[in-house]
């Protein structure tokens, strides 16, 4: 029988977060990760490392990006993302049922949460590739999102399990938790399968972080519907609820958006899960930048309803409900500078036409005089006489349409034309287990679980409908953190 002070079940990021501050307050730590090495990693891995997180000014900045020069400071406008606007954005894009306590703690905690991560050795970037476009020669960032990982998910992973082994931390790849095991005083331990044999570990606490349930197609369809069964799933293969599972089955009370998801437009031909090789290139998330049109030729959707990083996450299940699941993003010549890099890898199913009568041709699945009649009526309605401006809000919207596009609307006219397929992808589930704030798990009689503690993915009450950009990494280094030093406080007590 193995045993350990504290065993974190999982290795993305809430996982290491977690193992790291249980390790840094004196214990002993084990973590079991269902993936062989080579798939290690979780969905952190397959992540831009974009994390969403509270400054007040270039000194807040400072901390976490000691490397800026002044050259960038010079030209760059960082604005500032304040608590009171982080707040307000997880509220608004949740339509207000965030857990107030939990995101109080996001919140609040996310700028020393990741000053922690930097002492630690992680290494952070301003985004400018993808959250910052120049403006009368500076650039300026948007859509409160400023800071990603050098190395994007691919770097993070590496960087935390290299921090981790020189912590003393012990992993174990291909290592499947089961089942707790708990009698009337909590949990004290975890069937677990390593390498084939299935042993027991004697623990002090467990921190669960095994990612949500995406991977799963059975759960999909029961839990987020029918259709769901059909969705591409954008990261692991491994995520398949087992920790939801788990706890469950121990009597944790279930909490959270059970039947909503994260969920993007996602290359039409991507495979079934994610491939590291392409990490998150599959997503196309330029749409704010030109229109969307499903099998009928039409649009569907206001493409420019917001800044893409709070409209993204939930545009996926408007597509998975088109006909055929599908729709086609297009593009003029005056929007492709501001396409994102994802546009260009060579596994994108795109077409490209100098006329939009022959892109109509070209598109397939769809009735060519549907999207000629779509397209007039919208170039009719653009408001030009309102400057595009792809930084702010710009108003540049169009009048009269029954879907309108409210923001960033160019008329479709300078050949050639680009279209971009896409289908739904999912990235994770939001229904999950619930937690305190200390990221205690809590039984469905209400009481806290002796000895058990969850963080990240697989944790419920904090997104319901929709997502703000960059929130995920965020709230599981937040929320692993606590879990983490909670964890060994309670082998104290
Ligand atoms: C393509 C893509 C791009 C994204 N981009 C961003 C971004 O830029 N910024 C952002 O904030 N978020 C992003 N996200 C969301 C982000 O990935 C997650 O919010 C975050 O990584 C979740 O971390 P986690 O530790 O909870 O889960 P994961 O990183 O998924 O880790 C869960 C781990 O648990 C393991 N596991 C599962 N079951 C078991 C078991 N029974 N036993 C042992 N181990 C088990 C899995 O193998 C996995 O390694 C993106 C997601 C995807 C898919």
């Amino acid at each position: 029988m193995i045993q350990t002070d504290v065993l974190v079940v999982g290795a993305g990021n809430a996982a290491i977060c977690a193992a790291l501050a249980a390790r840094e307050a004196g214990a002993d730590v084990l973590v079991l990760e269902r993936a062989p090495e080579n798939e290690r990693g979780g969905n952190t891995a397959f992540t831009a490392g974009a994390m969403r997180v509270v400054y007040r000014d270039i000194k807040d900045l400072r901390v976490l990006l000691p490397d800026l020069t002044q050259d960038e400071v010079d030209g760059t406008d960082f604005g500032q993302y304040t608590a009171e606007q982080f707040h307000a954005d997880m509220q608004r894009v949740t339509e207000f049922r965030a857990d107030p306590d939990l995101v109080e703690v996001l919140v609040s905690r996310s700028h020393e949460t990741l000053a922690w991560m930097a002492a630690k050795g992680i290494r952070f970037a301003p985004a400018y590739g993808r959250q910052a476009f120049k403006v009368d020669g500076r650039f300026r960032f948007w859509g409160g999102l400023t800071v990603e990982v050098v190395g994007g998910g691919p770097g993070l992973v590496e960087s935390e399990h290299k921090i981790a082994s020189e912590a003393g931390i012990r992993i174990l790849y291909s290592a499947r938790a089961k089942g707790l095991l708990a009698d009337d005083r909590g949990v004290h331990g975890v069937m677990a399968v390593i390498d084939g044999v299935t042993t027991e570990i004697s623990v002090g606490a467990v921190v669960l972080a095994t990612g949500g349930f995406q991977a799963n197609v059975e759960w999909r369809t029961r839990y987020l519907g029918p259709g769901w069964d059909l969705a591409k799933v954008r990261g692991t293969r491994f995520n398949t609820g087992e920790g939801h599972r788990m706890a469950l089955d121990a009597g944790a009370s279930a909490a959270g958006h059970w039947s909503g998801c994260h969920a993007v437009g996602w290359d039409r031909n991507a495979p079934e899960y994610g491939d590291l090789a392409v990490g998150d290139g599959f997503q196309k998330h330029s749409y704010p930048f030109g229109i969307m049109v499903n099998a009928l030729g039409r649009r569907f959707m206001d493409e420019g309803a917001d800044f893409r990083n709070y409209t993204y996450a939930k545009y996926g299940s408007r597509i998975l409900a088109q006909p055929n699941q599908f729709a086609w993003q297009i593009f003029d010549q005056q929007a492709v500078h501001l396409l994102r890099d994802e546009y260009r890898i060579r596994e994108a199913t795109r077409v490209q036409a100098n006329t939009l009568e022959e892109l109509a041709q070209r598109l397939d699945g769809v009735d060519p005089d549907g999207f000629l009649d779509e397209v007039k009526a919208y170039n009719a309605a653009v408001r030009t006489d309102v400057r595009f401006d792809p930084t702010v809000k710009d108003g540049r919207g169009t009048v009269g349409l029954e879907v309108p596009k409210s923001n960033w609307a160019n008329q479709l006219t300078e050949g050639p034309f680009l279209a971009f397929q896409v289908t739904c992808g999912i990235t994770f589930t939001f229904g999950g287990v619930r937690i305190t704030p200390q990221a205690q798990v809590v039984s469905s009689e209400g009481t806290i679980m002796p000895g058990l503690f969850a963080c990240g993915e697989l944790v419920g009450g904090l997104f319901y409908h929709n997502y703000p950009g960059g929130t995920g990494l965020t709230a599981g280094s937040v929320f692993g953190r606590i879990a983490g030093t909670q964890a060994v406080a309670a082998l104290a007590g």
